[in-house]
């Protein structure tokens, strides 16, 4: 695919040297726009504990009416109550099938009593927007409406329909109320697209500078699961060496020992190609033996010992929290312990679960798989999106290599894969690794790194839409 050698060598140069200097502010008119649309939605609390992004989806919806979209194209649907999802379609000639644009309306709790300032007013200082929310998402979601806003004034004509979704409960896991899902089950014409772009997929900086433009293309699969004991128990003035907690105990050592195999898929192929060039010859080794299709311990140890690798190319599988035990002078009746998986995104789960029962490899010890499994395959390297998004990140960033990724956690993207919808996490929004607050305390995103990845939007957009 084209993540080519050119990229490496950028990549090379980029670690090296620093990349060239970011591009300067387009100043286009729509800047004001832009700024009323993101300050509003920030400021909307939509958390799930007081918010409503009904509330946000309404005032969105109004922003499209006002600028001419006909009241057909334009739907507020809601899922129950401060539970909202705007459907928007910016008609195209219909010549392809539609692009989705998916954003989630819905932020994490924030404490006013924790943040420096109202996590709910939007900030402007020392370079940087601070909000909850600042990012994620409404950093997308209020560049996606101000491109549509903005592509309909121009009197685009894409050849296909652009249709923004801005959904509810994406950070709320399980939720029956998730937009995306809510949508793609209860009114899947409204939204289906041959692909979509969702967030998932920013940029990394080191020191100011820019070094990767990220796409993400796949996540782990999430799935837990409760080990339990169950035993008569008794007096600890008693103690049997097969008490509940002994019994749990020594199946989750056993498990602890145990390694999924290790393999490549081609989203972490890819990736790994470009990011171990920089590595130890040992790890580079590693890599080229995996590749060729060997993963026997010992030869892709280099590779394994580190975390950040072992975690991309295998099945994880982790005792998360532990409980047993009614009384300090007693044997445990009960002893339960959860663990929390992380599967590739073509592992089968149910495989998983036996494999785990084969691991811990006594029938006292029971296996119950918890929530909701949503099986999301890799979206495929799509030459049409992947080289769209390296000339135009090309052009904005020269130098900074674009570079294919697999998450570890999740977002609405599992969604749309799991329904055939390939989506492409991508945003051209740059942040400091570790320093956005994204979930955390004071959420922030450079101003200069947000108008670039408007820009970068607005023109990736354009042009996966066909629209010139
Ligand atoms: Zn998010």
């Amino acid at each position: 695919m084209r993540f080519s050698r050119l990229c490496l060598t950028a990549f090379l140069a980029s670690l090296a040297l620093g990349a060239p200097a970011q591009a300067q502010r387009s100043g286009h008119p729509d800047e004001a726009l832009f700024r009323a649309i993101y300050k509003e939605l920030v400021e909307i609390n939509t958390t799930e504990s007081s918010g409503d992004t009904l509330a946000a989806a309404r005032a969105m919806g109004d922003r499209f009416l006002a600028s001419g979209f006909p009241a057909g194209d334009v739907a507020v649907l809601s899922s129950g109550p401060r539970k909202g999802n705007l459907v928007a379609r910016l008609r195209g000639t219909g010549a392809k099938k539609p692009l989705l644009l998916l954003a989630h309306l819905d932020v994490v709790e924030a404490r006013r009593e924790d943040w420096a300032f109202d996590p709910f007013t939007l900030q402007e200082t020392d370079g940087f927007f601070r909000a909850r929310g600042a990012i994620d998402d409404k950093a997308m979601a209020a560049i996606f409406v101000a491109t549509l806003i903005r592509l309909r004034a121009e009197g685009a004509a894409p050849e296909r329909d652009i249709i923004l979704a801005l959904t509810a409960d994406e950070e709320q896991a399980d939720s029956p109320h998730d937009g995306a899902r809510w949508l793609l089950e209860n009114h899947r014409a409204l939204i289906d697209a041959e692909f979509a772009l969702n967030e998932g997929g920013g940029g990394t900086m080191r020191e100011g500078k820019p070094v990767s433009a990220n796409v993400q293309l796949a996540e782990k699969v999430y799935r837990s699961f409760r080990l339990e004991v169950k035993d008569p128990g008794g007096h600890s003035a008693q103690p049997r060496r097969d008490n509940a907690i002994t019994k749990l105990a020594e199946g989750l050592v056993r498990l602890a020992d145990f390694d999924f195999p290790a393999r490549l898929n081609p989203v972490t192929s890819a990736w790994l190609n470009i990011v171990t060039r920089l590595e130890s010859p040992q790890i580079k080794a590693a890599y080229a033996a995996l590749a060729a299709g060997d993963n026997r311990p010992e030869v892709i140890a280099p590779l394994t010992s580190r975390t950040s690798y072992n975690t991309q190319i295998r099945t994880t599988c982790v005792a998360t929290m532990l409980e047993a035990g009614h009384a300090e002078n007693a044997l445990a009746q009960t002893a339960r312990a959860t663990v929390n998986c992380r599967l590739l995104p073509d592992e089968d789960p149910a495989a998983v679960e036996e494999t785990l029962k084969k691991v811990v490899a006594d029938p006292r010890i029971a296996v119950i798989a918890l929530g909701t499994v949503v099986e999301s395959p890799a979206s495929p390297l799509s030459p049409q999106v992947i080289s769209a998004v390296e000339e135009i990140a090309g052009e904005i960033w020269p130098g900074v290599p674009v570079i294919p990724t697999q998450s570890g956690g999740y977002t609405d993207s599992r969604w749309l894969r799991k329904h055939g919808i390939p989506a492409y996490g991508v945003s051209g929004i740059f942040s400091e690794e570790g320093k956005s607050g994204v979930h955390g305390l004071n959420e922030q995103v450079g101003v200069q790194q947000l108008f670039d990845g408007k820009m970068f939007l607005y023109r990736l957009v354009k042009r996966l839409a066909g629209a010139g």
